[in-house]
């Protein structure tokens, strides 16, 4: 694996009773994915090659459907969990197990990958619009092998906390103001936040001071940690261990994500859809997929 601008929160042993503050923030770049989905790559850029456990994360979004309509044909995943959060528009999800399930505005699937799944993920239009994220998340050595699960959960199972005058999070994943999110958390104990906040709102996330943590800033403009880093929509800002991190709007008003985990600390041998601890089960995995076993 290349590493690039490695941030100082991965190794770092211990938390300390601190704010969090940006230690690296870069603009996503343009890539393409699929059969040839537009999209800007967060995580899994050269400037950002991965935070454990996050492996990688798009964001998409469009109101051409030439951008994204042809979108993800049959491919196949091992080794991680695959999570797919959606803003507006549609994903129409099917896997060689029979599964078959229709992403609307606002859910979020959170597939665990396991052994491995071969699947298809077809984006659709909602009056010309299509916009979402879809993060890699990491498995622990033993969980990499377990069987495929699917957590499809539907927008009004994703609850909405108040944190103060003009400032509201959609929980998805982990817990905030006491509000736990609908997803089951593995190993890696995963926070993911949507943050809304209107023009000058200001509130304070408590992470688990030792997991790894980032924001990406998908709209207006939000200045995060302290002392404050002013990330404009469009830019990921990686953060510094510690028990919290404010967050506050600009005159823009903003939406991000926040997003936290348990590193791994693992070593990882990673090979587009496959992600495992070593070369031997990365060509083992290679095998599995073309005798059909997944
Ligand atoms: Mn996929």
């Amino acid at each position: 694996m290349s590493v690039a601008a490695k941030p100082e929160t991965t190794n770092r042993p211990e938390a300390t009773a601190q704010p969090r503050r940006v230690v690296w923030s870069g603009p996503a770049m343009p890539a393409s994915d699929g059969a040839g989905v537009k999209l800007d790559r967060v995580i899994g850029q050269p400037a950002l090659p991965d935070l454990d456990p996050f492996l990688m994360l798009d964001a998409f979004g469009s109101d051409d459907p030439k951008a994204y309509i042809a979108g993800f044909p049959e491919h196949p995943h091992r080794g991680f969990e695959t999570v797919t959060y959606m803003l507006a528009g549609r994903m129409r999800h099917r896997d060689n197990k029979g599964n078959e399930g229709l992403l609307t505005a606002g859910s979020v699937q959170w597939m665990t990958a396991g052994r491995g799944i071969v699947h298809s993920e077809m984006p659709e239009q909602d009056n010309g619009l299509m916009q979402g994220f879809q993060l890699w998340v990491n498995l622990p050595a033993k969980d990499k092998m377990t069987a495929p699960r699917y957590q499809d959960i539907a927008p009004e199972r994703i609850p909405v906390v108040d944190l103060g005058p003009g400032a509201r999070a959609k929980i998805v994943a982990g817990e905030l103001n006491g509000v736990r999110g609908p997803v089951q958390p593995g190993t890696t104990e995963p926070l993911f936040v949507d943050l809304m906040l209107e023009p000058g709102a200001v509130a304070t996330i408590p992470v688990q001071p030792a997991h790894n943590a980032f924001a990406y800033v998908y709209e207006g403009e939000a200045q995060l940690g302290e002392p404050a880093t002013t990330l404009a929509a469009g830019t990921v800002g990686v953060l510094s261990l510690g028990d919290a991190v404010s967050v506050s709007a600009t005159g823009k008003g903003a939406r991000l994500i926040l997003v936290a985990g348990r590193p791994l600390r693992e070593p990882v041998a990673k090979y587009g859809p496959f992600v495992m601890n070593s070369e031997a089960e990365l060509r083992q995995a290679f095998l599995d997929y073309q005798a059909g076993r997944f």
